[in-house]
């Protein structure tokens, strides 16, 4: 069986929506991307042209195609995502009359950031910056998020690209810190093979060393990854606790009464 198959969803989204209050304003682009496809993909308000040019503020059609995505995944990787995004969505759907989101895993790279970095900015670009990543968000100024509220469709297609570069620099922020913050996914459990990262699925890692688990007692072995560096635990079998046991608890406890 193709491991691929089996290996959950990850979904890199972001919205950009016409103001902060989702009663009082709408979605103008869905920004997404599937971990396994090519680039991001774009769908806006242009993308349904009679509705807009009725309604410029009209966002059911854009809602539904964003929801066929957002239900399609795993797990969610957003952007201060917890807080603003996932929470216009459902929002949205809910005015809209749509049925609502499953419970669906997310990793917030917002909130990573913060709980696992001292910076004087968690901002995207700023936390890309500190990551030492090259691409930069594109600069939206009010004039354009301003006409783009109005449904200015040059305007809109400018707020598109900046949709579009906010999930590479995204997918890019997200693939360093899920190496960073503790085991919040691994994906061992969703693989054939246990033998794996469980960060990104790399099947070559060093051994380190084996370790007490203080959580639940016994011996772990700690793994690094070769691709990643991302530090992988494995339990050991009764018959290599024994063997590490023999080796060194008793052999250290041999030493120390001098026999
Ligand atoms: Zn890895």
């Amino acid at each position: 069986m193709n491991e691929r198959v089996i290996a959950p969803r990850i979904l890199f989204w972001d919205l950009e929506t016409s103001g902060l209050k989702a009663d009082m304003e709408h979605l103008i682009c869905f920004a997404s991307q599937f971990a396994d496809e090519p680039k991001p993909r774009i769908i806006s308000l242009l993308d349904f042209p009679k509705d807009h040019a009725r309604d410029p503020s009209d966002d059911k059609a854009l809602c539904k195609a964003a929801y066929k995505r957002l239900v399609a995944a795993d797990l969610w990787v957003f952007h201060y995502g917890k807080y603003f995004d996932s929470r216009f969505m459902r929002s949205r759907l809910a005015q809209n009359g749509h049925k609502p989101l499953p419970p669906i895993k997310w990793f917030d790279t917002w909130e990573a950031a913060r709980n696992h970095f001292a910076l004087g900015s968690n901002r995207l670009d700023a936390l890309a910056d500190f990551l030492n990543i090259s691409d930069r968000k594109t600069y939206l100024n009010k004039r354009i998020w301003r006409r783009a509220r109005t449904g200015h469709v040059p305007s809109i297609r400018y707020v598109n690209k900046h949709g579009y570069a906010d999930i590479i620099l995204l997918k890019k922020v997200y693939d360093q810190l899920k190496v960073i913050v503790p085991a919040y996914f691994d994906l061992r459990r969703f693989n054939l093979n246990p033998k794996i990262c469980a960060h990104c699925g790399h099947s070559r890692l060093v051994s380190q060393d084996i370790r007490p688990r203080l959580s639940t007692g016994g011996f772990v072995r700690r793994l690094q990854c070769y691709a990643c560096f991302g530090w992988t635990y494995q339990k050991l079998t009764k018959s290599e606790v024994n063997e590490y046991v023999m080796h060194n608890v008793l052999g250290s406890s041999k030493t120390a009464h001098g026999t």
